[in-house]
């Protein structure tokens, strides 16, 4: 372990990120960093490390934010302080929604919306991955999709992104045939990390006190404008809140088949609500 793995391991951080870190102060590729190991790196490498070390561990902001960026998908994301980090569980959320268009709807165009886009990420795998979709994605945050926007173009994804409160702005006739959200769903109370509470926007966190409040306006909301007879909408949300969400789906699509996901690490964290009639 490094001086600076150690630091951060001691702080109760990840010490993977010093390496991100390390990288991104140095601007060089992981091979170059290897082979310069016992050069001694120039002045101003040094510092900028230490800063950046220091504002990791001491300041205690996310490596993303310090970098500026992260991956998503495999694709470049610029992210900030008005934007959640994309979380790889949200990785598998877009996998997922792929699969699915593929058993159902290959090689068919289908319109696409992503609830609450923050930094686009979602939106713009799914436009990236699959040219079929046709893809609209909104943010109740104005600065939230200036980097949204920023992601698309930077990525060359053709999304289209408008302000809205849930879907407060969707226009009266406009029908999807896939809708994709992952909310704020943490509970008011629920214990999270300082590092995230203290520098993640909170309005991208937290869900109210059970953390569905926002699938709640999102099922009641959704209904007249999905295709009535074929569509899928698909949520991530907490690890331990299948059974209460597929108690509210049913209340509002009762004939519609359910498909509850794990992620990688085994926990339930993504629903499906599938209804198929061709
Ligand atoms: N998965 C995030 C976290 O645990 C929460 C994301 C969300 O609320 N949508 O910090």
């Amino acid at each position: 372990m490094t001086i600076g793995q150690k630091k951060a391991s001691d702080a109760g951080l990840e010490k993977t990120a010093v390496k991100s870190l390390l990288l991104f102060a140095s601007n060089m590729s992981p091979t170059e960093i290897y082979l310069n190991l016992k050069t001694e790196a120039p002045k101003e490498v040094e510092e900028k490390f230490y800063e950046c070390l220091d504002e990791y561990i001491v300041k205690r902001r996310p490596p993303q934010y310090i970098i500026g960026y992260t991956y998503f998908y495999g694709y470049k994301m610029k992210v900030n302080e008005n934007v959640l980090i994309p979380r790889w569980e949200t990785e598998e959320l877009a996998q997922n929604t792929l699969l699915l268009y593929d058993k159902y709807f290959k090689g068919k165009k289908v319109k696409v919306y992503d609830i609450g886009t923050g930094s686009g990420a979602i939106a713009i795998a799914l436009s990236k991955e699959e040219p079929n979709m046709t893809v609209k994605a909104s943010d109740i945050s104005p600065e939230a999709l200036e980097v949204a926007r920023e992601n698309a173009k930077m990525n060359d994804a053709n999304v289209e992104f408008f302000e809205s409160d849930m879907l407060n702005a969707v226009k009266d006739d406009e029908v999807f045939d896939i809708i994709v959200s992952n909310p704020p769903y943490l509970m008011t109370h629920e214990y999270v990390e300082d590092i995230v509470k203290n520098n993640e926007p909170n309005i991208a966190l937290f869900g109210g006190e059970d953390g569905l409040y926002f699938y709640r306006i999102i099922l009641r909301d959704a209904l007249k404008h999905l295709n009535k007879d074929n569509f899928i909408m698909g949520f991530e949300h907490g690890y331990d809140k299948k059974n209460e969400l597929n108690t509210l789906i049913k209340e509002y699509y009762k004939d519609a088949e359910i498909i509850n996901l794990k992620d990688s690490a085994g926990l339930d964290r993504m629903t499906f609500i599938v209804k198929i009639k061709v």
